[in-house]
């Protein structure tokens, strides 16, 4: 395909690519990069045959306009932050000295010769599993174009014969997604950061680009006048400029609808406005009729965000549609986001399930969907072969029996109140756990992993390559459990685990084990930086063949007469950090898992288990990214948690885990999900963090995390035993456990060992204090 007899169709674009490469190379390179600091042409290279490659592939794809400036080497906020020259002072005398190196310490912070600088604070990217930095700013903030990214990439897509079209994070947004380290407004800082903006639109103009894509997916977001404010100054003011000092611009919204921001976005004087049409088609009829004549509407047909071949009949349908609105050079089509959260080629994932295979739809094969609507609405006898075919593969997913099983469906219609109701209410289950259990006051324990060292990864890799036979690897974990257990016992901890040492990752190992999940080879997509994940696909009703975790917790529960706790992944948690179906309700397919995982559950406790701890630290980024949707989500999702924990006995006790600590908006949830236990993160804010859990008056037990284990530090039991105190200022001291914040699956068994002697000396004072 050339590109002129594409330019001469319906065009086909797309707003972002993934950068990391379908064999991670950017990893590769990032790392090696990391590991000699000094010469970075290796990494440039890499990183521009990455662009190269996957603009062509791009173009090969069927994409006639092709993004420039979406690539970035770590993070496209840290890029553009850079970019606008918001560098927080820390890290500015090793930028000037080496700025890659600059822009890394941000990245990841910078410890060498005495100098220690943490990095910017990283958050999710709005409801992804993508997270960028967080750009600091103060009231002072000056910004100025600083280097020339964008205007480089364009340059370079262009001597490689691309015609692209830039993408830059929109003013408005960057400000948005920022934080103030003086309780300023960033948004006040909008008359200071557009004259920067206007000079790098002119400037690529000048390098000849005719259109800039604005990313502005705040514009889906709950607005208050301040920001619908900013967007108004913000576009007028960019629009300003004369036709010939600055490129058109198109104005990219996505993640949802606009809706009632649809009259704020279409007012601004941009020349083309993306909308997504996957999570909001709903707002075309809307937005058609009050369609500003002579714009163009890049209409984001298919979904960006998940991993299904598209129903392209429908696609079809909606593009007429809108095209029948619009003069024809009007209409574009892409994708409803950036391709950045697929995984790039399912061409080379050979050995998933021929059926599965053929329902699945990576960045790649978006784009040649894409072409496919282009050519139905250009010549509609040439699209024919291709959406008879799209149309069997749907037909074919929705009739299979891999998919939808009878079994399953009977569960689910049987579904009642009281799956998901313990017996008795917490005050009155109290009792009974305590008199099974006869924990001391200030129970001590962990929240499940202990150290994954080396050795144990490459067993597994050797076990997953064929060159360690099963009892060989079974032998290596069955170790690994004992000696965890005895150390546990030697320490003194109360309540013991197995060590997770059998898991690589909390959702696959569950998945692998479960019907309904697939796995891809190569399935990467970016979680931060250089680190991916590969999220696994939920492509059919999910059921429990087997036992999953139940060998592992009776044959460590056989080493010990202390309380061994059993540990599981909770529903929410599979579900958020996986692709899922896109054929039924995200909540039914929670209450499948929840369902598979309560028989494991019940069985665990079959197994003499008294402690089961579900855990769940993705209930939080689940929230829809609209406050009146939170309501909804926050039902089913505790549904699911309480079904799955439901059929115990009373004696039994429940834990969960989640991994963070803002709990103000989601308290009641909480709450209501009634475990008699749970843990926190706490150590990094010093207690803090309790603060939402007192103020709502949390009626069962809490362990607030007193071991930060994100870093190699090792705190002392004072230390440990002051956060203790600050605690027990607040709740009744039977409501108190002593653990660490998370895991410790990354540490190393020397820090691991001698944090969890301290954390234990530290419970023993605080019981002597009582
Ligand atoms: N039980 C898991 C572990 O200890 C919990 C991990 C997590 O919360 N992310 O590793
Ligand atoms: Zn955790």
């Amino acid at each position: 395909m050339t590109i002129s007899n594409t330019r001469n169709g319906t065009v086909v674009t797309t707003l972002g690519f993934p950068r990391i490469g379908a064999r991670r190379e950017l990893k590769r390179a990032l790392e090696a990069y990391w590991r000699d600091q000094r010469d970075p042409a290796a990494l440039l290279a890499s990183a521009r045959q990455l662009r190269h490659r996957h603009w062509q592939l791009q173009r090969d794809a069927g994409a006639s306009v092709v993004p420039s400036n979406d690539f970035s080497l770590y993070d496209h906020v840290l890029d553009t932050a850079c970019l606008f020259d918001a560098i927080p002072p820390r890290y500015q005398a090793l930028m000037q000295q080496d700025p890659l190196a600059g822009y890394f310490a941000m990245a990841r912070g910078h410890q060498q010769d005495g100098v220690d600088l943490p990095a910017l604070e990283m958050t999710k990217w709005f409801d992804t599993n993508y997270h960028y930095l967080v750009p600091e700013l103060t009231a002072d903030q000056t910004f100025q174009l600083r280097g020339d990214k964008p205007v480089a990439e364009f340059l370079e897509a262009k001597a490689l014969g691309f015609h692209s079209r830039p993408v830059l994070l929109g003013p408005v947004s960057l400000l948005k997604l920022s934080k103030t380290t003086d309780g300023s407004n960033a948004l006040d800082l909008l008359p200071r950061l557009l004259p920067a903006y206007a000079q790098l639109l002119q400037q690529l103009q000048q390098a000849g680009a005719d259109w800039v894509q604005l990313d502005e997916p705040c514009l889906v977001l709950d607005l208050d006048a301040a920001s619908a404010a900013a967007y108004r100054l913000a576009y007028a003011q960019l629009a300003a400029a004369p036709q010939t000092a600055r490129p058109r611009l198109l104005l990219a919204t996505y993640f949802g609808k606009l809706d009632d921001n649809l009259p704020l976005a279409l007012s601004l004087p941009v020349e083309g406005i993306h909308l997504d049409l996957v999570r909001g088609l709903e707002q075309l009829d809307e937005a058609l009729a009050q369609w500003p004549a002579g714009r163009v509407l890049s209409a984001g047909l298919i979904d960006g965000r998940n991993v299904w071949r598209s129903q392209l009949d429908h696609a079809v349908t909606v593009a007429r549609y809108a095209r029948g609105h619009l003069q024809p050079a009007q209409l574009w089509l892409a994708p409803s986001c950036s391709l950045l959260h697929l995984p790039i080629d399912l061409d080379l994932e050979p050995s998933l399930p021929v059926d599965v295979h053929s329902w699945l739809s990576f960045a790649k094969q978006k784009i040649e969907e894409l072409a496919v609507v282009a050519q139905a609405l250009d010549h509609p006898a040439e699209a024919a072969t291709a959406l008879a075919a799209a149309r069997d593969r749907i037909a074919s997913r929705r009739q299979s029996a891999r998919v939808h099983r009878a079994d399953v469906a009977q569960r689910m219609a049987a579904l009642d109140a009281d799956a998901s109701r313990r017996g008795l209410p917490y005050p009155q289950r109290k009792p009974l756990q305590q008199q099974r259990l006869q924990l001391p006051l200030y129970p001590t324990t962990t929240i499940g992993s202990f150290p994954q060292t080396r050795d144990l990864r490459q067993a597994r890799a050797a076990y997953r390559a064929g060159r360690l036979d099963e009892a060989g690897y079974e032998a290596v974990l069955l170790a690994l459990t004992e000696s965890c257990v005895r150390l546990q016992e030697q320490i003194g901890l109360d309540v013991l685990v197995h060590g997770e040492f059998e898991r690589n990752d909390m959702v696959e190992y569950f998945g692998e084990q479960l019907d309904g999940f697939a796995f891809t080879r190569l399935g990467w997509v970016q979680s931060y930086g250089s680190r991916c994940v590969k999220p696994p696909i939920i492509y059919g009703d999910v059921a429990r063949p087997a036992p999953m975790t139940v060998r592992w917790a009776r044959h460590a529960q056989s080493l010990t007469a202390k309380p061994m706790k059993g540990m599981l992944t909770g529903p929410l948690t599979m579900l958020q950090w996986s692709f899922v179906r896109d054929d039924q309700s995200r909540a039914d397919t929670c209450r499948q898992i929840a369902l598979a995982l309560r028989d494991e559950v019940l069985d665990l406790e079959r197994a003499g288990i008294e402690i089961i701890q579900i855990d769940e630290p993705a209930l939080r980024e689940g929230l829809p990214l609209r406050r009146v949707d939170w309501q909804a989500y926050l039902d089913w999702a505790v549904d699911c948690f309480r079904i799955s924990a439901g059929g115990v006995a009373d004696s039994t006790q429940i834990h969960t885990h989640m991994c963070y600590s803002e709990f103000n908006d989601i308290m009641p949830a909480v709450a209501a999900l009634d475990a008699d236990v749970i843990s926190i993160e706490t150590s990094r804010s010093r207690m803090e963090l309790l603060d939402a859990f007192v103020r709502d008056r949390y009626p069962n037990q809490i362990g607030p995390g007193v071991y930060d284990i994100h870093s190699p530090r090792v705190p002392e039991a004072g230390e440990m035993a002051g956060l203790l105190r600050k605690a027990r200022q607040v709740l009744g001291d039977d409501q108190l456990w002593v653990n660490p914040d998370c895991g410790l699956k990354t540490r190393d068994w020397p820090q691991a060992e001698a944090a969890l002697r301290a954390l234990v000396q530290a419970a023993r004072t605080l019981r002597e204090e009582a």
